[in-house]
């Protein structure tokens, strides 16, 4: 899943040049880090009340931050409405969205690894259901039902629908280090992020040698916001999955893709 979606970069960024352009000049019209939030509660706080029964305020939603998405549950279905997203630039001037107190996480996170010499970068966070029932369909389209399943996540069962799940990559010695066959090479500086996971409400989601309860293969890039520190602590202590700490055991077949 991971994999095509930079395949789908390279090939946009070889082969749409006046796209990039486009994105670079609306990136020059927006500052890099603004927010998008959608909906605005605030917005709606000057629409009068049609009738006498309706609250005179919203009242605000809050994310249920550890929410589980994997494939065997899918994410819940007022979750894009209640989503607040912050859009942040790449060094690929690619715009990636995120969950607005991920972001916030995400940046603290991104400062204190840079003060220790370790360089990450966002390569890929939120992904819309509509977005990837467009990539489901291309492949089917393309490639077929047997690859297509194996190697696109179904549109609504992945994790990065939630905002929360964040993929990153890495900048050694000036350069960016983004695919997935080279990053894993760097297991020293994975071990130094990891480590510091926690402390920002993190924890690592794929973890080795835990494919039949999550699905998916080992994945150091791929990290996921849990929404406090204390629960990222105890789940990261206690060497355990997302499903693990909710008590929830995956049923049926779990897999895991060859090529994630
Ligand atoms: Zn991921």
């Amino acid at each position: 899943m991971f994999y095509i979606f930079k395949e789908i970069r390279r090939e946009r960024n070889e082969k749409i040049l006046c796209a990039i352009l486009a994105l670079a000049l609306t990136a020059a019209l927006a500052s890099c880090g603004s927010t998008v939030v959608e909906p605005q509660p605030e917005q709606q706080t000057d629409v009068q009340p049609t009738s006498s029964t309706e609250p005179e305020f919203e009242i605000e939603t809050s994310l249920n931050y550890p929410v589980l998405v994997n494939k065997e549950n899918e994410l819940p279905e007022d979750w894009e409405e209640n989503l607040e997203i912050t859009t942040v630039k790449n060094s690929f001037d690619d715009e990636v969205e995120v969950e607005k107190q991920a972001c916030d996480a995400y940046f603290k996170l991104k400062e204190v690894l840079a003060a220790e010499g370790v360089y990450v970068d966002l390569d890929s966070a939120r992904r819309s259901v509509a977005e990837q029932q467009r990539i489901w369909d291309k492949f089917m389209e393309q490639y077929g039902e047997v690859y297509t399943k194996r190697t696109v996540a179904v549109p609504g069962f992945s994790e990065h629908h939630t905002g929360l799940a964040l993929d990153l990559y890495l900048n050694i010695d000036g350069e960016d280090v983004y695919l997935n066959e080279d990053m894993v090479k760097y297991t020293d500086v994975w071990a130094k992020i990891h480590a510091k996971l926690a402390d920002y409400g993190f924890i690592l989601r794929y973890l080795e040698g835990k494919e039949a309860i999550t699905g998916y293969g080992y994945e150091p890039w791929h990290i996921r916001y849990v929404g406090s520190p204390e629960i990222a602590k105890e789940i990261t202590d206690k060497g355990i999955t997302l499903e693990e700490y909710l008590n929830i055991l995956p049923v049926g077949d779990v897999t895991p893709p060859k090529d994630e």
